[in-house]
């Protein structure tokens, strides 16, 4: 197949600016890198963050997309996983060194070297993207392009912060029931757990969405659900919500904060921790992390949710993301 030399691409040129539509130069895949023609590209919270500034160390110009779908089209120099033809998932976590002391123990999240698709490396907003091949993965093949893509984000870091929760939790929070969220409630639910759901104060179509997936409560997230919460996941960008979940938290139990920004937690009595509560973070997502919900998703089956965009289309996806318009996932898809 013939490769063009440019390629269409949303391009962040800086924060706070849209992005535009550009003809770039196509990326060659340099060793142990794969070209992957890009399907399917989902758009993620994490995008708006880089967008508004919230993060701060993004390459730019930038290419944004971290949840992307392709196939291989080529191969640098080297060996390594996936032959031309296969059909690929790049997630956040693009590279990472291999040797530091978090690399060699599998905890390559945080690897103080790691590059990040679509911050510190282009993304999938584009007709083509280079990755590593050692971190992509495959792909169950139940999954069509755009419904595979939430998996890559959503569907990973959602894993790993139910994951950190611990096997012994019966009464689940989940706080922010957008992508995330309404992956995780559908493998928790079909885990046994009780399910409570907690979004924004009236929003009724959000909870009436949770309710369709199994959850055993939905409300606003000012309010006590029935049962005290085993533990709470967060995904909604907001600190206060940390407060407000321990409050309605068992002893023992955890909180566990999802999003790689959120705003301040506000002071908070010691009261609310004590009794060996816990409030912890997730920072990214580690290969086995991918496989194992990759392997899961099809068993559950975990059906994601999706609105569809195509690629000129990224900064209306990310206007409806931000004002909380979205039930589910939205997808770049690509002709
Ligand atoms: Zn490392
Ligand atoms: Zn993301």
């Amino acid at each position: 197949m013939s490769i063009p030399a440019t390629m269409r691409a949303m391009v962040l040129d800086a924060p706070h600016t849209p992005l535009r539509l550009r003809d770039v130069p196509t990326p060659r895949p340099g060793p142990g890198q794969l070209l992957i023609r890009v399907h399917a590209c989902g758009v993620c919270r994490t995008d708006l963050h880089i967008v508004d500034g919230e993060l701060t160390q993004p390459k730019l110009p930038l290419i944004l997309g971290h949840e992307i779908v392709g196939s291989v089209v080529a191969a640098g120099p080297g060996g390594g996983p996936f032959r031309s033809g296969d059909r690929v998932g790049v997630p956040w976590l693009g590279t990472t060194c291999g040797s530091c002391r978090y690399c060699r123990k599998g905890a390559e999240n945080l690897c103080a070297a790691a590059g990040f698709t679509g911050y510190t490396l282009d993304g999938g907003f584009a007709e083509y993207a280079v990755a590593d091949r050692s971190y992509c993965f495959a792909l169950p093949p139940a999954y069509r392009d755009a419904e595979a893509a939430p998996l890559l984000c959503a569907g990973l870091i959602g894993y790993r912060t139910y994951r950190l929760a611990g096997d012994a939790v019966e009464h689940l929070g989940i706080y922010g029931f957008g992508a995330a969220a309404h992956i995780i409630a559908q493998i928790a639910v079909h885990q046994g757990k009780q399910v409570y759901a907690f979004t924004r104060p009236g929003d009724h179509a959000a909870q009436a969405f949770a309710r369709r997936l199994g959850v055993a409560w939905a409300g606003d997230s000012t309010v006590a659900p029935p049962q005290p919460l085993d533990a709470a996941l967060i995904f909604a960008p907001v600190g206060a919500l940390v407060p407000a979940a321990l409050q309605v938290t068992a002893r023992g139990g955890s909180v566990v904060c999802g999003g790689i920004h959120m705003s301040d937690i506000p002071a908070f009595p010691y009261e609310l921790l004590w009794e060996e509560r816990l409030v912890r973070s997730v920072a990214n997502l580690t290969r086995r992390d991918g496989e194992e919900l990759l392997a899961l998703a099809p068993r559950v089956p975990v059906c994601t949710a999706i609105e569809t965009f195509v690629l000129e289309q990224a900064n209306q996806a990310l206007a409806r993301l931000r004002a909380g318009e979205l039930q589910g996932a939205a997808v770049l898809v690509m002709p």
